[in-house]
């Protein structure tokens, strides 16, 4: 029997899955990977083999509401007939908050739970839809091994300096810190770092995962120093439409002044700003970039975004001491073009250079200079959760003999 692991990254109305071969050599290999939309409303299904062929889709009428409930069992169920010789080993999940106890990858048990439902005041908009997946397969198969993978674990290697806000100290020790997020992507791109350039890999390197999220890490050695998202996934760079760092004043005058609640103002923070709001257009950078010629705030929104990205990028080099190389990452960063040319342009006086023709193939090497230099790497969330995975269930991922 070929053990895989089914990986799980759940939002509010998606959730995206990876079928993995757990004990394949190297790396644990994707035999499978798809995803749910519409789970409140119009559901679809579509399933991919590893070569990128569609192998079934499904929808669901409006009135049917698959939910995370019925999408798993759909899922599952799916799976069924494609047995082959395979057994469902093990259910990993991408958890955005691990907490300050949570520093690796954890076998979830009554008490972990209880311990993430109780970290859902610090990622309200995520925490919930990342632990609907692991309750309902509790319930529907009650004897899976179920793995969280957290996307803060990676960054507990911060100093201390770099993770404290200035704010009284028993608010630092009810848990108001900054933390970091992205951080499987992050796991991802270091581990992989040494395959480009070993002398790089080992040297002073910033990634820009440039997504619908976006946020910037410092590695030094592999190792994340500093990262731009801080308390929540709101901080640091403006995002599709998050907005990014904002002085916590204009906060307080959108409460008080303006008459928002709470409710109102993190709604318009988390889903009204960044590209979305400043364009006044769309979140998309493909539908920014396409208009930016005619439409001043598509312009504004992209220059917003780039020149951001690189203030925060002089900060991340002042953390680092210096840089030896740069890595873009996620759907802006990995095919974007004019993102990763416009944000080397404002990085010439740290001898970031960009070399035009591989910038337009995507590289991955896009500088001309040797001693810093500039990649494009795409990163898999999906397979780092799946190593995790691995490194907990051991033998129990290694076919039976
Ligand atoms: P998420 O954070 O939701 O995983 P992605 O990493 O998929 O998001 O990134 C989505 C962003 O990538 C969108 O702004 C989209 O416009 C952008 N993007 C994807 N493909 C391209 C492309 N070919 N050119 C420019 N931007 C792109």
């Amino acid at each position: 029997m070929t053990p895989v692991f089914i990986v799980l990254n759940a939002g509010s109305s998606s959730l995206k899955f990876q079928i993995f071969e757990a004990a394949n050599d190297a790396d644990p290999g994707v035999i499978f990977r798809g995803l749910f939309e519409g789970l409140g409303s119009t559901a679809h299904f579509v399933v991919k083999d590893r070569a990128g062929k569609t192998l079934d889709e499904t929808s669901w009428p409006a009135a049917e509401k698959l939910g995370h409930e019925g999408a798993i069992t759909h899922l599952v169920s799916w799976l069924r007939t494609q047995r082959e010789g395979r057994k469902l080993v093990a259910v990993g999940h991408r958890v955005v908050h691990g907490g300050e106890a949570f520093t690796g990858p954890v076998l979830i048990d009554d008490s972990v739970l209880s311990a993430l439902e109780g970290l859902i005041p610090l990622a309200p908009l995520h925490q919930p839809h990342n632990l609907a997946p692991i309750k309902i397969i509790r319930r529907q198969l009650p004897a899976m091994p179920q793995i969280a993978c957290f996307d803060t674990a990676f960054h507990q290697t911060q100093p201390d300096v770099a993770t404290l806000f200035a704010i009284p100290r028993d608010m630092r020790d009810r848990g108001v810190r900054r933390y970091g997020f992205h951080g499987l992507s992050y796991e991802y791109i270091a581990s992989t770092l040494a395959t480009y350039d070993r002398r790089f890999a080992a040297g002073r390197v910033i990634v820009a995962h440039l997504g619908n999220g976006a946020s910037l890490c410092a590695l030094n050695k592999g190792v994340s120093i500093a990262t731009t998202m801080g308390f929540s996934a709101l901080d640091g760079l403006p995002m599709g439409t998050r907005c990014g760092a904002i002085d916590a004043g204009a906060v307080f005058y959108m409460l008080r002044e303006m008459k928002l609640t709470p409710a109102e103002a993190e709604n318009i923070l988390y889903t009204k700003s960044g590209l979305l709001g400043v364009s006044a257009l769309s979140n998309d950078m493909r539908t920014l970039r396409a208009n930016a010629a005619n439409n001043v705030d598509a312009r504004r929104a992209i220059d917003l975004f780039v020149y951001r990205i690189t203030r925060e990028i002089g900060s991340m080099i002042a953390a680092l001491g210096g840089l030896d190389g740069l890595v873009f990452t996620g759907g802006i960063g990995e095919n974007d073009v004019l993102t990763r040319a416009e944000v080397i342009a404002a990085l010439s006086w740290a001898g970031v250079t960009l070399d035009e023709a591989a910038n337009m193939a995507g590289g991955p090497l896009i500088s001309t200079r040797a001693d810093i230099t500039a990649w494009v790497i795409p990163t898999n969330e999906e397979v780092v959760i799946a190593r995790q995975m691995r490194s907990i269930m051991g033998s129990a991922s290694q076919p039976a003999s």
